[in-house]
């Protein structure tokens, strides 16, 4: 007998409530996030993969959903999703469309950042009150018209790693900065109303420093802002990231998106901020499975009814990729779980643990789904093709790529801080 999966099972959370004791409100939101991945962004993927073009109007729907503020504080008009909410709810969009989901996560960064993690970190009252100010005015931009904020950090060089001072530079003048510098894979490109840049904030004289990194929202009409380059890569095709280039660009001291100091202050002491790369390909992980079951029953849409789950090859094949999923899964969840300020060694080594699972099974999984699923299975009017070229961009991903996981999980299981071999 033959009982087709209903689209409820297909697509049910990829985090069950029960299961993994999910709160009402968290449950909405991510719903949320799961009806609008479904409705809205999987119908118009492959064309922006194929076009290479940016999904603008998966962001202006998003914003009437409230999607554009849900990690904006809810005393500031937003939905005020935490860090794990957030994570869920990114996820469920990344099954749907990974380069929307990707992109997505660079714009919720600049609230998640300025907001719920800033409240984290020590400020003076002063500073506080500043910052508090200075952020309603970002909240505003995209409460009300719906703006997006792009988040470019990457420069070629060793500074997205953490390992050296960003060589964007931002001179402080009156009233604000003049701001130098060039950034590559700024997704968004040429969409964001504002881009999220990560300098370094160096008067006259003054050694670059790590410590003295600002956060800066650069409007993308200011003078002196313009793009760069190419965009035709592998994957993640519709993230639109080119080359930024900032040439003697004035920026007003409001558009500081964290004080002096905090976004130093939070890379070193909330490190989990790193770790919102993941929901896009956790979301993809699990795309790939789906993919695979509902080919094996015959029941993909636009391909024939063709049953192929009767091969105890094509069982063994799916058995392995649950089992990747589930284990990618409780990995994952327990680590996002854990993100809040000064986590402990074993919380720090757990996260890059799950930053390495997930972007290297994404890719696992949906290299066997197209393996198991055979020759029809990778046209390009079929999401897995998309799912499968996406999901290698993941472990290639800086600050933490998976090359640097392991080196960081190796060193650190092995030395204390500060240790030295004699
Ligand atoms: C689809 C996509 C979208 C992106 N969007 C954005 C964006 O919006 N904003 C943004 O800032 N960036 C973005 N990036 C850039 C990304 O985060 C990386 O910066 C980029 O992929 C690095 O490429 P690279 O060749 O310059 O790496 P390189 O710096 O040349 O590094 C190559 C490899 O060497 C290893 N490596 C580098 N440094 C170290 C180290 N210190 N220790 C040990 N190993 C190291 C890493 O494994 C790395 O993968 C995006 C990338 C992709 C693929």
């Amino acid at each position: 007998m033959n009982r087709p999966l209903e689209a409820h099972d297909r697509d049910a959370p990829i985090f069950a409530p029960d299961a993994f004791r999910l709160r009402d409100a968290q449950v909405e939101l991510i719903d949320r996030a799961r009806r609008f991945g479904r409705r809205v962004l999987a119908p118009r993927a492959e064309k922006h993969d194929r076009e290479a073009s940016f999904p603008i109007e998966n962001f202006r729907d998003m914003h009437p959903e409230g999607l554009l503020a849900i990690c904006i504080p809810k005393q500031e008009g937003g939905l005020g999703a935490d860090f794990q909410t957030y994570c869920l709810a990114a996820a469920e969009l990344g099954r749907y469309c990974g380069a929307t989901a990707l992109s997505w996560n660079m714009h919720v960064c600049s609230t998640l950042w300025s907001g719920a993690l800033a409240d984290d970190l020590p400020m003076s009252p002063a500073e506080r009150a500043g910052h508090n100010e200075r952020r309603r005015m970002h909240y505003r931009r995209i409460l009300e018209r719906g703006a997006i904020y792009a988040q470019p950090f990457s420069e070629g060089g060793a500074a997205a790693a953490g390992v050296v001072a960003f060589g964007t530079e931002a001179r402080p003048v009156d009233g604000g900065f003049v701001v130098n510098g060039k950034k590559i894979f700024a997704s968004l490109s040429g969409a964001a109303d504002y881009y999220g840049v990560l300098c370094t904030e160096r008067a006259e004289g003054e050694a670059a420093s790590r410590r003295n990194t600002l956060y800066l929202a650069v409007p993308a009409d200011a003078a002196g802002v313009s793009l760069a380059g190419d965009w035709d890569p592998l994957g993640m095709r519709a993230t639109v990231s080119r080359t930024l280039l900032l040439k003697d660009v004035f920026v007003p001291e409001q558009e500081m998106l964290m004080p002096h100091g905090v976004y130093f202050q939070a890379a070193t002491r909330w490190p989990h901020m790193f770790l919102t790369l993941s929901p896009t390909y956790m979301g993809l992980a699990q795309a790939a499975y789906d993919f695979a079951v509902a080919y094996l029953r015959g029941e993909m849409p636009g391909t024939p009814p063709v049953k192929r789950r009767m091969y105890p090859t094509k069982q063994i094949a799916i058995a392995e990729m649950h089992i990747q999923l589930e284990q990618t899964k409780a990995l994952w969840f327990q680590a996002i779980s854990e993100a809040r300020p000064d986590p402990s060694k074993e919380q720090v080594l757990r996260a890059y643990a799950a930053q390495h699972t997930v972007m290297e099974n994404a890719n696992a999984i949906a290299a066997k789904a197209l393996r198991t699923c055979g020759g029809q299975a990778m046209f390009k009017n079929l999401s897995l093709e998309r799912i499968y070229r996406d999901s290698r961009c993941g472990s290639l991903m800086l600050p933490w790529t998976a090359e640097i996981c392991v080196d960081r999980i190796g060193r650190e299981a092995l030395y204390q801080p500060g240790e030295k071999d004699d």
